[in-house]
């Protein structure tokens, strides 16, 4: 096997590009549409040849194995031709990890993802081991195989990066939680999209680790139908669990191999009951991974949060402006209005993935005074909500600019404000960053 294809030229392509050229393999990269300049540099850097704007057939059938990146769907007719003739296709991670000895700590799940994530990076980095922060975040894993070492990776993996995986194995996989979301990939079925997530555990040997939510319930009922070898560490904010973690009266235990931590809930950096879920997650995998007590009290009271989740933003005239933007289904909306204890004015809308608002009903009915539609359609908003807050409380913008302003108005002292969508940003804006910076830039306009 010699020749590799890499399809797609964006941050996990180019990565597995570098690496399979690092690896002595001869590689060229071709991309439908347009290669970001510094990535275009990075490749004519290492010498790798590339076209984009369009695929030559002739230079990407005849491919030994083609590395697919996770935006391309399986149905595009290429990777159809491609599998008719038997070529064999993998994902970034699947061909990374055959080069990487390091202990991987890998995590998927609906929501929580890059919060867990981080966190977990944080606590292993603070315990002083040389680890790594990839996958779906920051530098692409087989970037990092490449060009770095590492002993420990703490890798966000969606459930597109786990399509085309064989033998990656983590050491620990996590899965956050598991609801509704991206489902049109899944040909809008949730069983698809479980057993997508679940990949993560295939190949997982009894001296692994499968850390997961067992307040789910898509969670417990799909490990009711499979057979997992790997060592079962659940969490529970609802029943004490014999190994994993769970919440005793003020506080978090984490209970692994015998071993007993316990860490105060109000010393906990992340606020909700949600990042209480993400801190339960994390403490199970630094622990398992032989952190110390203290450094795991310390680091997870210590931790600052990332931006664009629940990211406290500014106070103005006594009105609290928080940045969810990266809630963008319902579910994570829920989590961020549930756990605001003063009245919220609610910035929200979007684009619709199908949302279903019956969910959030109550909890809008409990904690919102108005609300402030952004995006280009919110029909849906106001017909759910519209009858809870009553029709002079709800309003329409189209740009975060107006959204805060109009915000501001119906503030008062001792409000929130909270950006938080439910909704994909693509109506008005470049992505869930780009929203959540224009609504930052509004705030201090204000
Ligand atoms: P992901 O990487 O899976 O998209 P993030 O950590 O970026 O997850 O958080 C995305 C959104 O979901 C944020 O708005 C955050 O407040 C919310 N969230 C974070 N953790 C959870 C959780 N465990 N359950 C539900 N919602 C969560």
């Amino acid at each position: 096997m010699n020749r590799i294809v890499v399809l797609g030229g964006a941050e996990s392509g180019v990565g597995a590009a570098v690496l399979a050229k690092v690896k002595g393999f001869d590689v060229f990269l071709s991309d439908n549409g347009t290669i970001k300049e510094e990535y275009a540099a990075m490749l004519n850097q290492w010498e790798i040849p590339f076209e984009q704007g369009g695929h030559s057939e002739e230079k990407i059938l005849c491919a030994d194995e083609v590395i697919k990146s996770p935006g391309i769907p399986s149905t595009a007719p290429l990777i159809q031709k491609l599998a008719g003739q038997g070529t064999h296709i993998v994902s970034e991670i699947e061909f990374a990890s055959r080069y990487d000895k390091a202990r991987k700590i890998c995590i998927t799940g609906s929501n929580g993802k890059t919060t867990t994530t981080s966190l977990i990076h944080y606590l292993l980095k603070e315990a002083g081991l040389n680890v790594g922060l990839g996958g779906n975040i920051g530098k692409s894993y087989a970037l990092q195989v490449a060009t770095e070492k590492h002993d420990y990776y703490v890798l966000e993996i969606s459930s597109f990066q786990l399509d085309d995986t064989y033998d990656f194995r983590p050491d620990i996989a996590i899965i956050t939680n598991i609801t509704p979301d991206h489902l049109d990939r899944y040909d809008h079925k949730m069983e698809n999209y479980v057993r997508a997530k679940f990949k993560i555990t295939q190949n997982l040997r009894p001296e692994d680790c499968f850390i997961f939510d067992s307040d789910d319930a898509i969670t417990i009922d799909h490990l009711s139908k499979i057979v997992l070898k790997a060592k079962m560490l659940p969490f529970s904010q609802e029943k004490e669990v014999a190994q994993g973690a769970f919440v005793k009266e003020d506080k978090m235990v984490v209970r692994v191999n015998g071993g007993e931590t316990d860490i105060f809930l109000k010393s906990l950096a992340l606020p909700g009951r949600h990042n209480l879920y993400n801190s339960m997650a994390a403490a199970i995998a630094a622990k398992v991974s032989g952190v110390k007590d203290e450094v795991i009290r310390e680091s997870l009271s210590s931790f600052r949060g990332i931006e664009h989740r629940l990211e406290k933003v500014l106070s103005v005239g006594g009105v609290l402006y928080v940045n969810d933007s990266k809630a963008t289904n319902v579910d994570a909306a829920w989590y961020a209005l549930e756990c605001q204890d003063k009245p919220v004015v609610w910035i929200v809308g979007g684009k619709d993935k199908g949302n279903d608002y019956e969910v959030l009903k109550p909890v809008v009915r409990q904690k919102v005074r108005a609300i402030v539609c952004l995006g280009v359609d919110n029909a849906k908003i106001h017909d759910a909500f519209e009858g809870i807050v009553g029709k002079d409380n709800i309003c329409d913008t189209r740009s975060a600019d107006d959204a805060v302003k109009a915000a501001a108005r119906f503030a008062t002292k001792g409000d929130v404000v909270l950006l938080s969508p439910c909704c994909a940003s693509f109506d008005l804006f470049q992505n869930y960053e780009d929203r959540g910076c224009r609504f930052k830039a509004a705030v201090r306009k204000l």
